[in-house]
């Protein structure tokens, strides 16, 4: 998904100037196509807020796991699959229940 953001944008530059600054004035959409994680050098926790390098996978003030930065400078927060897949499981077991409890002749 971070590649299909960036990748027009360097076509779009790369056989031009080259220069960082430069694609603020060709780039028809403007600013938000301008930002991508190749400019910031640091990112903010999504929790507490605190500047870290971008290349940081856990926060150093609240220990939390971040992800890559997004358009505005922020970590995004990772996935958390455990948790989807707990939701998913109990949901299904709940969903037999129903099935067990009211639905069964
Ligand atoms: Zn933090």
């Amino acid at each position: 998904m971070l590649f299909a953001d960036i990748k027009p944008e360097t076509r779009g530059t790369r056989h031009r100037a080259g220069a960082p600054g430069d694609n603020q004035h060709t780039e028809k959409k403007g600013m938000a196509s301008t930002t991508t994680n190749t400019i910031f050098m640091t990112k903010k926790c999504h929790n507490c807020l605190t500047s870290m390098p971008v290349a940081a996978r856990r926060c150093p003030e609240c220990k939390k796991k971040v992800g890559d930065v997004d358009k505005l400078g922020f970590a995004k927060k990772p996935v958390q699959w455990v948790a989807y897949i707990t939701t998913l499981v109990w949901f299904q077991a709940f969903c037999f229940f129903v099935w067990w409890a009211f639905l069964k002749t």
